[in-house]
């Protein structure tokens, strides 16, 4: 079936604005509260959010097999089970809707009334019940940056980087959608010029710039699912913010890894775009040649999506400082192989799982997706706007995430991802 949304010559009914994350060309999925409290499941066209359970209600999904309430549902789980040839058509047909050459709803007021809404006037919710997260280590920049800084700068690549897709399982509870507010977190540090261990507010609160993918039920307990198929399980992917706590990191993590310096809090942002959408920016990555990896992970093309990703601090005064601009096809590992190498043992994996790229850093300082990074480890101070300056993140500070693909005039994106540090509780 081919994905007719995507064709860039087509204009939507509703107005877009040329610099916009959701022409027609997108129609991402998300969750949303409209104005009367009625939770349903959407899309968002230009500044429109778009109630796909009305619109289901009213027959303009007729000929598509969907349960009656597929969408009048407040998380998108059961939607993402029914499996890409399903996404595709809902998708296509949104679109169909939408295209100004289409005067079905474009001449129905009645029906436009019950089904468009303000994005304004709307409140996203998570968009998926996360039944399990797992986060990546898979940009080798980052992991250089990291060993050079934390072990040895000749040898910053632990041995088995560019073997194994690295990755620890997180936690989902404390996933969040973006705008809600984060109180700086507590825990145990030990300072470096201090004798034994602290307990207090975290003084190094961190962002990691990464991008979320969401899977569907891919394989049962104990099959594995194969690097060439693994694309298909992934529904789209999110902008993500995986808050972190350095001091207490540093404390915690030996022998078993990220703990409660990770789980306090990830933030996603709300409208998750399909892979589908993401396919006209595929973008070749370099071979893995040196060394070549196990044959589980070696695919017929390795690839990855042209992204270009954002970080902004807004101090309390409104300023924007820009942090850091990076792009998804820095990533050593794909997505494929990140999902081949969780499953290659038999671990399951369901529909709304989410799976974290590891923070995204490019080749050049500017291209860094960890205050970490730019900062180099507190050695050098950003200057910001407002005169002040920043190591890490301070209370107050709120942190902007954007990432958008274009080509052929054609600009698709993932809104914002934004979260708030308040003072600890
Ligand atoms: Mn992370």
């Amino acid at each position: 079936m081919q994905i007719t949304a995507n064709n860039p010559a087509k204009k939507s009914w509703l107005s877009v604005d040329k610099q916009s994350d959701f022409p027609i060309q997108n129609i991402p999925f998300g969750v949303f509260i409209t104005k009367d409290d009625l939770v349903t499941i959407g899309t968002r066209i230009g500044e429109y959010a778009i109630d796909l359970a009305a619109m289901h209600q009213l027959g303009y999904f007729e000929g598509i097999e969907l349960t009656d309430d597929i969408f009048l549902q407040d998380t998108l789980n059961d939607f993402i089970s029914h499996g890409k040839k399903c996404w595709r058509q809902v998708r296509n047909r949104i679109a169909h809707i939408f295209d100004q050459e289409n005067g079905t709803l474009q001449n129905n007021k009645k029906h436009k009334d019950i089904i468009l809404f303000d994005v304004n006037e709307i409140e996203v919710q998570l968009p998926v019940n996360i039944g399990d997260y797992t986060d990546f280590y898979s940009s080798r920049d980052h992991a250089t940056n990291v060993g050079k800084m934390f072990r040895d700068p000749d040898n910053a690549l632990l041995p088995n980087w560019l073997h194994i897709p690295v990755g620890y399982h997180g936690r989902s509870s404390s996933i969040v959608v973006s705008g809600t507010p984060i109180h700086r977190p507590k825990g145990q540090t030990f300072p470096k010029d201090a004798t034994s261990p602290q307990f207090g507010p975290s003084k190094l609160i961190d962002f990691e710039l990464e991008m979320g993918f969401i899977t569907t039920d891919a394989n049962h307990l104990g099959d594995t699912i194969d690097v060439d198929d693994a694309e298909s399980y992934i529904f789209g992917m999110v902008l993500f913010n995986d808050w972190s706590a350095r001091d207490i990191q540093k404390w915690e993590y030996v022998p078993l890894g990220p703990f409660l310096a990770k789980n306090f809090a990830s933030t996603i942002s709300p409208w998750i775009v399909t892979m589908d959408a993401l396919e006209p920016f595929r973008v070749e990555l370099a071979p893995q040649t040196d060394p070549k990896p196990f044959a589980y992970l070696q695919e017929k093309r390795h690839t990855s999506f042209d992204i270009h990703l954002e970080t902004f601090i807004e101090t309390e005064n409104g300023d924007l400082n820009k942090m850091c601009s990076s792009n998804f096809k820095h990533m050593y590992w794909s997505m494929a192989q990140q999902l081949a190498h969780h499953t290659v043992n038999g671990c399951n994996v369901n529909s709304g799982d989410m799976f974290g790229s590891g923070t995204i850093s490019g080749p050049n300082e500017g291209s860094y997706g960890s205050m970490l990074e730019i900062a180099w480890q507190g050695t050098k101070p950003v200057q910001l706007k407002d005169g002040t300056e920043r190591k890490f993140i301070n209370d107050h500070d709120h942190v902007i995430m954007r990432g958008y693909c274009e080509k052929d005039g054609v600009r698709i994106g993932f809104g914002k991802c934004t979260g708030k540090i308040l003072p600890t509780k």
